[in-house]
C-alpha cells in the first residue's frame, strides 16, 4: 500500500520537525520555570521572548506584549468572551454567527441559556455568506461583544472581519474573532485593523496541539480567565508551556516564510482537486463562497450518498479526509454549517472536507481524482435515493459545477 494521503489538515496538522527540534532543547537542558532568577529561568525565559516577537510578525501586530499565551484556540475564545462580558456588566447581548465553531458557539448558547444573555446568531446564505443587514441590526449600545469566525472550518469561508470589527468599533463594541484557520493561511495585519480580541492555535499552523495565543490589542479592556500567578502580565496565570510556547513560536516563523507557496501552490492544488473531481462526478458542488475562502480548502457535496461511507472508502486507499457532517450518537445530522448554508439533505448528508497543506503534492491529489470517482459510482449503486433520483435534475443549485 501507498503511504498515506493526509487531506484533513483543517483537523490538525503534522508537527513540523524544525518545530520539534526548536522544542526538544526546552525539555531538557532548558527545563527552568520562566519566572525563576536564576539562570534556568532566564534560558525559559527568552524561549518565550522569541516566540512572542514571531508570534508578532505572523499577525502584523503592533506590540508582542498584545499577544497572551493560552493551551489552545478552545481556551482563547472562551478567555476572549468571558473577559467582555465581564468588562461590560450592564451590556447583556452578545452578536455571533450561525457557523462558528463549537469552541465559540456553544459557549455562547450556554451563557445564553444558563445566564440569560440575548444571543444574536447571525444567518448565512447558502454560499455561506454573512447577512450583513442582520449584523448591523444586532449591534447596539447593550452588546457586550461580538464574536465572529475569519474563516470557517468546514468550507473555508472568510468573513469580511476588519469591515465587521470596525463597524462594531463606530457603536464602541470590543470584536473577537477566532481566526484559528486563518493564521498561517493569510498575510495578516492587525496593527492596521480594529479587531480587538483574535484566537490562534498551534496544532492547526504545523505546531503543537495544546498551545495557543490570544492577541489582545493594546488599550482592550482585559479580564483574566484564570488568576493566579502573574504569568503573561497577569492575563493568564500558570507556569508557562515553555516547550509548546517555543514550538508555537517557531510555527509561526514557518508559516510566515510559507505563506506565498499557501497561497500560490497550495491554492493550485486545491482546485486542481475540485476541477478534477467536479470533471468526473455527477451531482456534486463546491460549497462555500469559492471566490472567498482559505487557498488549502475544498467542501465538496456529494448528492445522495453518505459523507462518512466516502470517507471510510477513501480510507481504504491511503486518503484522509473529512465529513461535514457531526455524528451523533444514532442520527446522522448534518452540520450546523451546512444547515446554516441550507443545504438539501440529499446533499448535506455527502459533504466531504479535503483540506491540504504546504505537504500536499501534486501525486497526492491526482491519486484522490483517481480513485474517487469509483468510490462514489460504488456508494451510488447502493443508495436508494440516488436510483429514486437518477434521471431528474439537480435538487440543488450549486455555488459552482
Ligand atoms: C480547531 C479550531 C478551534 C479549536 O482549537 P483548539 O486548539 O483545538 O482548541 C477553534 N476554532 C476553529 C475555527 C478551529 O478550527
Amino acid at each position: 500500500m501507498e503511504p498515506a494521503i493526509y487531506l484533513d489538515n483543517n483537523a490538525t496538522t503534522r508537527v513540523d520537525p524544525e518545530v520539534v527540534a526548536a522544542m526538544l532543547p526546552f525539555f531538557t537542558e532548558h527545563f527552568g520555570n520562566a519566572s525563576s532568577m536564576h539562570g534556568f529561568g532566564t534560558a525559559a525565559g527568552a524561549g518565550l521572548a522569541r516566540a512572542r516577537t514571531q508570534i508578532q510578525a505572523l499577525l502584523g501586530a503592533a506590540h508582542d506584549h498584545e499577544v497572551v499565551f493560552t493551551s489552545g484556540g478552545s481556551e482563547s475564545d472562551t478567555a476572549a468572551i468571558l473577559s467582555a462580558l465581564a468588562a461590560y456588566p450592564e451590556r447583556r447581548e452578545i452578536v455571533t454567527s450561525a457557523v462558528e465553531h463549537p469552541a465559540v458557539l456553544s459557549l455562547c448558547q450556554y451563557l445564553a441559556k444558563q445566564e440569560g444573555y440575548r444571543l444574536h446568531v447571525i444567518p448565512v446564505d447558502e454560499r455561506g455568506r454573512l447577512d450583513l443587514e442582520a449584523y448591523r441590526e444586532a449591534l447596539s449600545e447593550r452588546v457586550a461583544v461580538v464574536s465572529i469566525m475569519w474563516a470557517n472550518n468546514e468550507t473555508g469561508t472568510l468573513f469580511p472581519v476588519e469591515q465587521l470589527a470596525e463597524m462594531a468599533h463606530a457603536l464602541d463594541i470590543p470584536f473577537h474573532t477566532d481566526a484559528v484557520q486563518v493564521v498561517g493561511k493569510l498575510p495578516l495585519k492587525l496593527a492596521d485593523s480594529a479587531i480587538d480580541m483574535l484566537s490562534l492555535s498551534g496544532h492547526k499552523l504545523h505546531g503543537p496541539k495544546g498551545i495557543g495565543a490570544l492577541y489582545i490589542k493594546r488599550g482592550t479592556r482585559f479580564r483574566p480567565l484564570i488568576r493566579g500567578g502573574h504569568q503573561e502580565r497577569g492575563r493568564r496565570a500558570g507556569t508557562e508551556n515553555v516547550p509548546g510556547i517555543v514550538g508555537l513560536g517557531r510555527a509561526a516563523e514557518l508559516a510566515l516564510a510559507g505563506l506565498t507557496d499557501e497561497n500560490t501552490r497550495v491554492r493550485a492544488l486545491r482546485d486542481r482537486l475540485e476541477q478534477g473531481l467536479l470533471a468526473r462526478i455527477d451531482h456534486c458542488f463546491v460549497t462555500g463562497d469559492v471566490d472567498n475562502r482559505l487557498p488549502n480548502t475544498a467542501n465538496l457535496a456529494f448528492e445522495f450518498i453518505e459523507g462518512e461511507a466516502i470517507l471510510l472508502l477513501l480510507n481504504r486507499e491511503g486518503v484522509a479526509a473529512s465529513s461535514g457532517s457531526a455524528c451523533t450518537s444514532g442520527s446522522l445530522e448534518p452540520s450546523h454549517v451546512m444547515r446554516a448554508m441550507g443545504i438539501p439533505y440529499t446533499a448535506a448528508h455527502g459533504a466531504t472536507r479535503f483540506s491540504l497543506s504546504r505537504e500536499t503534492t501534486e501525486a497526492e491529489i491526482d491519486r484522490v481524482v483517481a480513485v474517487l470517482p469509483g468510490i462514489v459510482e460504488r456508494l451510488r449503486s447502493l443508495s436508494p435515493y440516488w436510483n429514486a433520483a437518477e434521471g431528474t435534475t439537480k435538487t440543488f443549485e450549486p455555488a459552482y459545477a
